[in-house]
């Protein structure tokens, strides 16, 4: 039996749990919380009526903390989203308030699963999960850049007219305005993929994937579907002891926070966090990618 409870009923928990209806899971139930309960109702009523035609048959309903405490993955979406110009970083006033009292009545529920966030801005609130739960860092996942790397291997499947599932390559760092790839370890066909795409276009794309958000938020005020298939990926992943690799947000031992980048992930939550050669440039950008999360931690610590 497996449970699946979403905290925060808005654009991106809706997309995920439509996404997870949507699809053959293994999920079993889903609970969904907001702050607004009639909104939470009101979306189990909604999801409910989807399930003749859907492949799989589930429990949904609106709930409360206490349903977390035999729930296999609590995906946190709750909070400010993105105004049109706001950067991710501008929302953490608002929302390291919300997460402090979410974890903690997560907690208090006796949740013994895995935590998912997707709130942003992700890093930071990644790291909040973990320092507020204080679960074992394993079993804190942050989307991360798995949203980012699924919009870099579009872009690129697109251009080359190749299958995207066949892009080896990923988005690290903040999953944020310094987040970027490491070209030296993108792979296609087993070449690098410079052999297919010139540098000063790759650095173009790996732009377009930077500024995908704030286009997207531009025209539609937020951006959803994207990050709900990637969450279900990372459900997937777990609920199946997949032990496979995905893009998220995971501890960073070396600098003692979450950061983006390939990590393996099961039942267990994350498996393993990957670590892998950068050349000189790609090292420097990653510091620089750290530094930022750091800073926001800091000023948050020191407040
Ligand atoms: P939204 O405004 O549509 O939904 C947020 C929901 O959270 C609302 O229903 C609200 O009632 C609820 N909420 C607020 N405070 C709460 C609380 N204390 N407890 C429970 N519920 C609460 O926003 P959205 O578009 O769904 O975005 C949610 C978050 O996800 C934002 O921070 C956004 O920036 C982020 N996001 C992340 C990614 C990613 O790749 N990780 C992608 C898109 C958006």
């Amino acid at each position: 039996m497996n449970k699946i409870v979403i905290i925060g009923c808005g654009n991106v928990g809706m997309s995920y749990a439509y996404a997870l209806v949507n699809q053959k899971t293994n999920v079993d139930e889903l609970v969904l919380i907001d702050v607004n309960k009639k909104k939470a109702e009101g979306e189990a009523m909604d999801l409910n009526h989807t399930l003749p035609y859907a492949p799989n048959r589930l429990k949904i309903y609106a709930g409360e903390y206490k349903d977390c405490h035999d729930a296999d993955i609590v995906c946190i979406a709750a909070g400010a989203n993105q105004n049109p110009g706001e950067t991710r970083m501008d929302l953490i006033n608002k929302n390291s308030v919300i997460f402090k009292s979410i974890v903690t009545e997560v907690v208090e529920s006796g949740f013994n699963g895995i935590f998912l966030v997707a709130t942003n801005p992700l890093d930071v609130m990644t790291y909040l999960t973990w320092k507020y739960s204080k679960f074992d860092h394993s079993r804190v996942i942050g989307s991360g850049t798995s949203l980012d790397t699924a919009r870099l291997r579009y872009l690129i499947g697109d251009r080359l007219d190749i299958d995207p599932r066949n892009v080896h390559a990923y988005v690290i760092g903040e999953h944020g305005d310094s987040e970027f790839v490491p070209w030296s370890n993108a792979n296609i066909g087993l070449q690098n993929i410079t052999n297919f795409i010139p540098k000063e276009e790759l650095d173009d794309i790996c732009h377009e994937v930077r500024k995908s958000a704030y286009e997207i938020i531009d025209r539609k005020g937020n951006t959803s579907y994207g990050i709900g298939m990637a969450l279900v990926r990372i459900t997937n992943a777990i609920l199946d002891d997949e032990n496979s690799i995905i893009a998220i947000s995971s501890y960073d031992k070396d600098n003692n926070l979450f950061v983006g980048g390939p990590s393996i992930i099961n039942r267990e939550g994350v498996k393993k966090r990957i670590y892998f050669n950068l050349n000189e440039d790609e090292t420097a950008h990653l510091q620089r990618s750290i530094d930022i999360i750091k800073d926001a931690i800091n000023t948050l610590e020191t407040d």
